[in-house]
C-alpha cells in the first residue's frame, strides 16, 4: 500500500515541523494553518479514518487526545480551543489517515462549514 504523506513525515523522508513524537503518535504543524495554532496529532500505526477503528484502538485514541490537550497546555491556549478529526467525503477529510485537528488562537465559528 502507497504510503500515506504523515507516514512519510513520521519516516523522515518529507519534512514538517513537529511539536511532539513518542513512540505512539506525533504532532506536526499544518502546512495550510487554518488558525494561529494548527496542529495534527497522527498515530503512528496507521488507521485510515475513525470510522475504521475498532474498540482495541480505544487506548489509542484517547492518547490522541491526551496529547492534544497537552499540546494545547504547553502552547497556552487558555482561551479554548477546536478538535477536530474529519471522517470521509462529507466529514471533509483528505488525508486517509487518521488525524486529530487542534486548532487555536482565534475565536471559532459554529456551525463549521
Ligand atoms: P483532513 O482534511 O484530512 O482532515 O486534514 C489533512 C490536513 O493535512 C490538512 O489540514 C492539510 O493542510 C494537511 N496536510 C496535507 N499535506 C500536508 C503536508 O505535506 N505537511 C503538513 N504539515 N500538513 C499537510
Amino acid at each position: 500500500m502507497e504510503k500515506t504523506i504523515f507516514e512519510k513525515i513520521i519516516d523522515r523522508e518529507i519534512s514538517a515541523t513537529i511539536a511532539h513524537e513518542d513512540d505512539r503518535c506525533i504532532a506536526l504543524h499544518d502546512i495550510n494553518p487554518q488558525a494561529p495554532v494548527h496542529l495534527l496529532v497522527v498515530p503512528k500505526d496507521r488507521i485510515a479514518r475513525l470510522a475504521e477503528a475498532d474498540d482495541a484502538a480505544a487506548p489509542l485514541l484517547g492518547h490522541l487526545l491526551v496529547v492534544a490537550r497537552r499540546l494545547a497546555a504547553e502552547l497556552s491556549l487558555d482561551q479554548g480551543y477546536r478538535i477536530v478529526i474529519n471522517n470521509g467525503p462529507d466529514g471533509g477529510e483528505s488525508v486517509p489517515h487518521l488525524h486529530v485537528h487542534l486548532l487555536g488562537g482565534r475565536r471559532m465559528a459554529w456551525p463549521p462549514g
